[in-house]
């Protein structure tokens, strides 16, 4: 990463110790996934390492850093762990995911954001499938998954995605219908529990049906 947005990412990171982020491999996932890639030059020096969210198009954001670490986080990925993210978006999380050495199979309904992420994830090395399509059915073709992160506000834990985690995995969401969610984290206990624990309020984009081309 060039030095001068090296220096505004380890403020932005010692930011995020500050507001409770502990996991240090998180820490130094963030601290290498270069996020001002996915800003407008005019943009970059001043926004991309400030822990806001921030517009890309169709109405979308970029998660707000604090965010991403906190979901990934809660998520706990080791090497090699099979992760479904609902919600490409930009491809930030993908990336920071794919640095911890997930395997990561990434959904967006909207075209025209899954075709700049595939750019901007192939670009830079990042190894993860990208699917365009309605991230409420999931992908069942790759199922189970160890992990399951969802990075747009669901209206309800979809069926599809439940069914699609593994026995002893984690899924985390937001829930919730209107401008508010509840993040929550879903671990599947056996065959036919899942486990509930709720972590507070955040704002997303709201998880949509139907794919937009
Ligand atoms: N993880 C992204 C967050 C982007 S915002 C990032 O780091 O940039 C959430 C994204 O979820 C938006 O791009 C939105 O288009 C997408 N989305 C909303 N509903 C969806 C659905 N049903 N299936 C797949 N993606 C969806």
């Amino acid at each position: 990463m060039e030095i001068k947005f090296k220096g505004l990412c380890s403020k932005l990171i010692i930011e995020l110790k500050s507001k409770g982020i502990k996991d240090q491999k998180v820490l130094d996932a963030i601290s290498v996934t270069p996020r001002h890639l996915l800003f407008d030059p005019v943009f970059r020096d001043k926004f991309a390492y400030q822990d806001i969210a921030f517009p890309i198009g169709e109405n979308q954001t970029i998660s707000q850093p604090y965010t991403v670490a906190f979901q990934t986080e809660l998520l706990a990925v080791s090497r090699g762990s099979k992760v479904l993210e609902i919600g490409t978006g930009s491809g930030y999380q993908t990336a920071v995911l794919c640095q911890l050495g997930a395997k990561v199979f990434s959904i967006e309904r909207h075209k025209s954001l899954f075709k700049n992420a595939k750019l901007f994830l192939n670009q830079n090395n990042y190894r993860a499938q990208l699917f365009f399509g309605d991230g409420f059915i999931g992908k069942k073709v790759f199922a189970p998954y160890d992990r399951i992160i969802v990075t747009c506000g669901a209206p309800f834990v979809p069926n599809d995605l439940k069914s699609q985690l593994k026995v002893g995995g984690r899924m985390v969401i937001p829930v919730g219908e209107g401008e508010v969610q509840q993040m929550k984290l879903i671990q599947r206990l056996n065959e036919d529990d899942f486990k509930e624990t709720n972590f507070g309020d955040f704002r997303f984009v709201p998880m949509l049906k139907n794919i937009n081309n």
